[in-house]
């Protein structure tokens, strides 16, 4: 099945408002050039306001890179999948690496995570992948299908239906590591089995994973080029929106 790729560019917490609006402005000049991929931007919170302006009658689509489990109420500091809807988002990130490791997200927060944003009418990406040590021990294949598991109880086809997956490997995340396409696309076609098995071959073969891992210019035209490898998440280097561009043309057939 042909897959449109999608490029995402995962800021961080980089970036003022102001930077984040040059980037959409430098960004505009090459839409005509990407038109054959799907872009996503993933700013901080703090710019999704100005950016969704910014992109405004284009066709790159905004995200945000978290959401809180809970739709409303007493709990300073989160903002709802319902809010990140309301500031002009149509995807969230769910269960990145930082966020399980740096901030300690579990398996079961991030379940709720990804409820709540099926509940919100977002594009959900579900990061998954696993540890060096894990990957050294035989093991990765047996990390990411227990984290599927864990985050995918409980929902229906019909939202699998909408879901997008990034493999990204914690090793190869802002490490200059990046797993070969080899390893990559035999990972991306297990996750696609996984999915068919569990919401039915039609959805795992329209499910579109993302490779996520110092994807670079230089590297990012290999790992697209493999059947299951349906875009890239990228972080380091989508921050300089020449990089960005060059990363999203591995994406456009024929660029
Ligand atoms: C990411 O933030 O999801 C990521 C893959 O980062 P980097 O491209 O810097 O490795």
């Amino acid at each position: 099945m042909a897959r449109t790729k999608l490029i995402a560019a995962n800021w961080k917490m980089y970036k003022t408002v102001g930077e984040a609006e040059s980037f959409v402005k430098a960004l505009s000049r090459s839409l005509a050039r990407l038109s054959g991929c799907d872009l996503v931007l993933f700013p901080p919170f703090t710019a999704l306001d100005r950016v969704a302006h910014s992109l405004a009658g284009t066709r790159v689509a905004m995200g945000a890179q978290d959401l809180s489990w809970a739709p409303e109420g007493a709990y300073t500091g989160e903002i709802s999948g319902g809010m990140i809807r309301d500031a002009g988002c149509s995807y969230v990130l769910v269960g990145h690496s930082e966020r399980r490791t740096v901030i300690g997200e579990t398996d079961e927060i991030v379940a709720k995570k990804l409820k709540a944003a099926f509940a919100a009418d977002l594009i959900p990406i579900l990061c998954v992948g696993e540890k060096l040590p894990e990957r050294e021990a035989g093991r990765a294949e047996e990390v990411v299908r227990e984290q599927l598991s864990a985050a995918l109880n409980g929902v229906n086809p019909g939202e699998a239906e909408r879901l997008v997956i990034a493999y990204e490997p914690v090793w190869a995340i802002g490490t200059g590591r990046t797993a070969t396409p080899d390893d990559a696309e035999e990972m991306h076609s297990f996750i696609r089995k996984f999915i068919g098995l569990s919401f039915g071959r039609g959805i795992g073969s329209g499910l579109r994973i993302q490779y996520g891992g110092s994807v670079k210019p230089d590297n990012a035209a290999q790992l697209m080029g493999r059947d299951d490898i349906d875009g890239a998440l990228v972080g380091g280097a989508s921050l300089d929106a020449d990089s960005f561009v060059a990363i999203a043309l591995s994406g456009v057939p024929g660029g």
